[in-house]
């Protein structure tokens, strides 16, 4: 391959898999794979030295992590942006560059006390994962042109070899490096700000699930008293089968649409002979049983943590999850069940399985930093009544293991160490709070306004435990079933009979006839782990709502065959298809469901009602055809959430622009003006969900446009029924005219908050 003779001829592929496999496996910890990893390609490429560059995103910049042939006290310490030399150049231009001799390109820049003088020729790739830049391998050598076209293609085919364990390793080194480097400078953390996700009050210990000690992944015996023999090895073992089907029971009665085996792999793994059967092989050998869990849940983690695929990682944390389950069960007559009550999670990523399995073991409270949060993860969390806020401030991983938190998830607010006049407060607002959620008694079955006019509060339904509280606070049927959850959670598609079986659950739930059963919608925010190629630039703009389900029909054909079923012969069961953008999208979809129809009575299954058809509005060219949706369709939805997203252009999950994200701007209310105007000349019902639908002052406008149907979480039907009851319908009427006519967000707010409802 290179001009100078050849010491290993004919080795085309540099390095096998098998052998990145084994260098991960062999259990180094990863800047010694990123080391032995240049002197494989050192040795196979025959150059004089290599080197790994990764990409820090925060820090935009270039850090040498490993080299072979460079001055080893560089590692880790040099780095360079993307406007610094040909290492910089190669990562932002994506493209190789390839030098006879490295120092006659204008942008070469040396890199001092490196030992690089002795090299000429030079090569770089650029190494990336989709439109993800990890960083660069480079390749080095005394001798000028050394490198030919081939070398290129050579190089970048390890290169894409290498880059999934690279990603990993820029991952694994920026973790401990982002929750390090700042501890070093910054005091001892009293506060943490962040934005309510989940509103309520927990109080526990801190808990990460990522953890700010590089070695925090891994557990160890932090208790005494361990019962060392086999015997009490194996009644360890028996307690922990025992818990965990205990608590897979519950979540099956308590979330029966998407609990179904979430704690298969703790079980799973506790009964493999290479899990618990190496502990006793450890344990026969003569290691304490104490010992053997730890060496092999650790050795578990060491393999999964090294990828960089979310499922594995949430493998990692089962696997420390069942490591101190048993190592919690060695301990004799022990109260304490391994749960995480008494705790508060703390951590930087969190998938929706992983939230019900900490929901299942009682998680008091959870605060999620960085990057903005999943809709599923919001949703979730309140339907599971887990406090839980976001926050963007990286001292949350100064605060240390097990220090006492208070958290405030009305306000947003996490107190470190708090003193007796905090933890009183935060206690008494936890106990309103509750007296709140027992106010049921005072609602009243019907809603009117003051001067007498009929408003509907119907229920926004995400998991059947939803329901409860629907029926608790006397919900006028259901305004819309966010189906996705159960796709979301199972690792595929539920099936038709699945489907079929929680459709019926939501449908008779509430014993009223109106439910609402929304079709798939995924992408955006909400992603399908198990569906292939979901990975977009602008997920938002992408693949989403019934864009995803007319490309994906067998999908939808099952999903429609579900819901025709569960609603039988009783009406109305009403249909809503989401992120419909014309009218063709909406007869698409009907096509679909005649479709289904006429299947269904064929294979026998009888004969089913056309069910009621809508259309949710909340894409601005949605607005735009309202008048002929509001004609065809059988009722229209105003999904708020996504009009204000379309509207103004702001991602609803980005934190930075979460301020701008306001329900009193001016073009979402004239936006709303034409919807209501459009549904009521075609005579077409309308309803609100999302934020708007249980905010009392967006209801205070809408219904002075004559919007009557509100759909709202359960929990805030108490709040909103008393807001609601003091509202007067005719004035709202004049005063609808005059917001919409104002032209700023200030003059709207004030009116709306001084004068028009309280
Ligand atoms: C909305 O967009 O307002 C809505 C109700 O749908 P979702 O929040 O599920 O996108
Ligand atoms: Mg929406």
């Amino acid at each position: 391959m290179k001009k100078k003779e050849k010491k290993n001829p004919g080795a085309d592929m540099i390095c096998s898999v098998s052998e990145l496999v084994n260098l991960v496996k062999q259990g180094q910890d990863i800047l010694g794979v990123l080391s032995t990893m240049v002197s494989i390609v050192c040795r196979h490429t025959e150059a004089d030295a290599c080197s790994i560059y990764l990409y820090n995103e925060k820090k935009k910049k270039l850090v040498l992590q490993a080299s072979a042939g460079l001055n080893p006290e560089l590692t880790g310490n040099f780095s360079m942006s993307l406007d610094e030399g040909l290492i910089g150049l190669t990562l932002k231009e994506l493209r190789p560059v390839c030098e006879s001799k490295g120092q006659d390109n204008p942008a070469f820049k040396p890199i001092p006390n490196s030992g690089e003088e002795q090299y000429t020729s030079f090569l770089a790739i650029p190494i990336v994962r989709g439109s993800h830049r990890v960083g660069v391998l480079a390749l080095q050598d005394r001798e000028p042109a050394q490198f030919t076209e081939s070398d290129i293609q050579q190089l970048q085919a390890i290169a894409s070899q290498l880059s999934p364990i690279l990603e990993s390793a820029q991952l694994l080194i920026e973790i401990p490096e982002k929750y390090q480097q700042p501890r070093k400078e910054l005091k001892p953390v009293s506060l943490i700000r962040g934005t309510p996700v989940v509103e309520g009050v927990a109080i526990g210990e801190a808990y990460y699930i990522e953890g700010p000690e590089a070695d925090s992944s891994f557990i160890t015996a932090y208790d005494t008293g361990y019962s060392e023999t086999i015997e009490g090895f194996h009644s360890a073992i028996a307690r922990t089968e025992e818990q965990l089907e205990t608590l897979q029971a519950q979540l099956e009665e308590e979330l029966t649409d998407v609990a179904s085996l979430i704690f298969s792999s703790h079980m799973l793994m506790l009964r493999d002979a290479g899990f618990s059967g190496a502990m006793e092989k450890l344990i026969k050998e003569g290691t304490a049983p104490s010992e053997a869990v730890i060496k092999v849940a650790n050795d578990y983690i060491s393999i999964f943590s090294a990828s960089s695929n979310p499922r594995m990682r949430e493998k990692m944390q089962d696997t420390k999850d069942l490591g101190h389950r048993i190592l919690k069960n060695l301990i004799q007559n022990r109260a304490d069940t391994g749960n995480y009550s008494g705790h508060i999670v703390l951590t930087n990523e969190l998938l929706p399985s992983e939230l019900l399995k900490l929901a299942a073991q009682k998680v008091e409270g959870i605060v999620l930093f960085g990057g903005g949060t999943t809709a599923h993860i919001n949703v979730l969390a309140s339907s599971l009544h887990v406090p839980l806020i976001f926050t963007e401030d990286e001292n949350l991983f100064n605060i240390p293991s097990a220090a006492n938190l208070a958290l405030d998830a009305l306000e947003g607010v996490l107190f470190v160490q708090p003193d007796q006049a905090v933890l009183k407060r935060l206690k008494q607002l936890k106990a309103g709070a509750e007296r709140l959620e027992h106010q049921e008694n005072e609602i009243q079955e019907k809603t009117f306004t003051a001067d007498g006019e009929r408003i509907y509060l119907r229920a926004a339904v995400n998991l059947i435990s939803d329901l409860q509280l629907a029926q608790r606070f006397k919900a006028e049927g259901i305004g819309l079933y966010r189906s996705e959850f159960p796709f979301l959670i199972r690792s595929d598609v539920p099936t038709e009979e699945e489907q079929y079986r929680i459709y019926r659950i939501v449908i008779r739930a509430l014993g009223h006839p109106l439910a609402t059963l929304r079709t798939l919608d995924v992408g955006g925010d909400k992603t399908l782990s198990y569906i292939p190629d979901t990975e977009e630039a602008n997920p938002f703009l992408g693949l989403r709502g019934i864009r995803f389900l007319l490309k994906n029909r067998l999908i939808l054909a099952a999903q429609l065959r579900a819901m025709i079923r569960a609603g039988g012969t009783r009406k109305p069961l009403r249909i809503l298809f989401p992120l419909i953008s014309s009218l063709d999208d909406f007869r698409d979809a009907k096509n679909v469901v005649e479709y289904s129809l006429k299947k269904l009575e064929k294979e026998g299954h009888g004969r089913f009602p056309f069910p009621k058809l809508g259309a949710m509005i909340e894409l601005p060219s949605a607005v735009e055809m309202a008048q002929e949706l509001a004609q065809e369709a059988d009722f229209l939805s105003l999904g708020t959430n996504d009009l204000i997203q379309y509207m103004l252009g702001i991602d609803r999950t980005n934190e930075k622009v979460a301020s701008l994200y306001d329900t009193c701007h001016p073009s979402v209310l004239r936006a709303v003006v034409r919807v209501a105007e459009a549904a009521r000349e075609a005579r077409c019902p309308l309803s609100v969900c999302g934020t708007m639908g249980s905010d009392p002052c967006s209801i205070y406008f809408m219904m002075g446009l004559g919007i009557k149907e509100f759909t709202m979480p359960p929990s805030r039907i108490p709040a909103i029924q008393t807001q609601v009851v003091k509202m007067k319908y005719k004035q709202a009427q004049k005063d609808a005219k005059h917001i919409a006519s104002l032209g700023t967000l200030t003059e709207v707010r004030k009116f709306l908050t001084e004068s028009a409802i309280t």
